[in-house]
């Protein structure tokens, strides 16, 4: 099979200096090696890219003794990462086979074979991902018709969509945030594997969509995203008790506009928005047993915190600042003002103040005068 080569311009400030210092050395070794994946569709898009990743024929062991600063890293399959400060890293992969060793539920256990360049295109997930870029020809290599999907901001599956699911099923999560990131549409063929697919998400290790749960929502477009997750049956696959609101809506599109203006985001608050609705059930229920109000709020979030961690991981930090946003909205709901300054030094005020303000603009209207005093007495 032939690819299409194509010489395309784009403004080459683009391009990450030290992925094209490892280009150069990888190439001068004799080693093909290109630049690959979300990178190029990014580029082509005329978008700054996130990260660039680099496919080559040069073996994990090959990389790593050309490149000082570099280790090989074993999760599913071996990868090189080349270091250039104490926070930059760049990944290189080797080709990888077309073959995959999978159980007999379809779930890929092996993946460590290396092939050609014209095995690991069929490797890749979407269309627009599995666009290649040839520095030595300024030129893109495409195999799978990316490079018209891109143009017509479409995804596409690269093979059949429900085995490709079947293999790794977070790809059903990975065509939803490329569907919003690109402004893209998921073609029909696809929407319908995942509608039919969406309950292989429960074979995923919960660390794992950890990770993704984070890119879903810890971006401008978080609110499409988490509609479109709801409308294609994956949402309760991720935070079964989760039911979209005006709370939920507010929280996302205020993330959005933090990330848009450069400020800090944190998992916290978005879980704690995400399962709000559930702990007030929960303490609801369990109302009736003779204990404090403060045991009952802490015994509902530890349910709640089980339940959901079941599907998505939370890291001990984070529950228990979820835990804190929570139990911090009784005392700024009832506040003696005499011991609200000492209630604004909290480290964790910041975050329940937000979520209070949040919650008073959407849901708990009622609140606004509570939240006012709050804002009026940081002045
Ligand atoms: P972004 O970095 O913006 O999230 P990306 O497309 O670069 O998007 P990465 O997770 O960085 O996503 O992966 C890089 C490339 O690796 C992808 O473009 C795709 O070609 C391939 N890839 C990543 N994850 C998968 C997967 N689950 N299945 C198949 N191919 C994948
Ligand atoms: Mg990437």
């Amino acid at each position: 099979m032939s690819p299409i080569r194509q010489k395309v311009k784009f403004d080459k400030k683009l391009l990450d200096q030290d992925a094209l210092k490892i280009l150069k050395k990888l190439n001068k070794s004799d080693h093909e090696t290109y630049l690959v994946g979300g990178c190029i569709r990014d580029i082509l898009l005329g978008h700054k890219p996130k990260d660039f990743d680099i496919a080559t024929s040069a073996t994990p062991e090959q990389i790593h003794k050309l490149f000082k600063r570099s280790r090989i890293i074993g999760r599913r399959f071996k990868l090189v990462h080349i270091m250039f400060s104490a926070r930059k890293f760049i990944e290189v992969a080797t080709f990888r086979a077309g073959k995959v060793q999978t159980s007999n539920d379809g779930l890929v256990l092996r993946d460590n074979y290396y092939g050609a360049l014209e095995d690991d295109v069929f490797r890749r997930d979407f269309t627009v991902n599995g666009l290649y870029y040839d520095i030595k020809k300024s030129e893109i290599i495409d195999y799978v018709g990316g490079l018209d999907d891109l143009k017509a901001l479409k995804i596409k599956m690269i093979g059949d969509p429900s085995e490709r699911f079947e293999e790794d099923p977070v790809r059903m999560i990975r065509a939803v945030r490329f569907q919003a990131k690109l402004n893209a549409n998921i073609e029909s063929q696809l929407i319908e594997a995942i509608q039919a697919n969406s309950q292989l998400l429960v074979k995923i290790p919960p660390a794992r969509l950890y990770e993704e749960v984070i890119k879903l929502f810890h971006n401008e477009n978080s609110i499409e995203i988490f509609h479109e997750l709801d409308r294609l049956g994956l949402l309760r696959h991720l935070f079964s008790q989760t039911k979209e609101n005006p709370f939920v809506d507010s929280s996302l599109i205020n993330t959005s506009e933090r990330i848009r203006n450069g400020n800090s985001v944190t998992p916290a608050f978005l879980f704690a928005v995400f399962l709000w609705s559930a702990v007030n059930k929960r303490f609801n229920q369990i109302s009736k047993k003779n204990k404090s109000r403060i045991e009952l709020m802490l015994q509902a979030s530890e349910d709640v915190i089980k339940k959901q961690t079941q599907q998505v991981m939370m890291p001990r930090w984070l529950s228990s600042r979820v835990k804190d946003i929570w139990l911090m909205q009784y005392q700024l709901e009832n506040y003696n003002p005499k011991k609200s300054k000492a209630l604004i030094r909290n480290p964790r005020f910041r975050m329940a103040y937000d979520f209070l303000v949040l919650r008073s603009e959407s849901i708990d209207k009622d609140l606004r005068a509570k939240a006012e005093y709050w804002t009026n007495i940081q002045k």
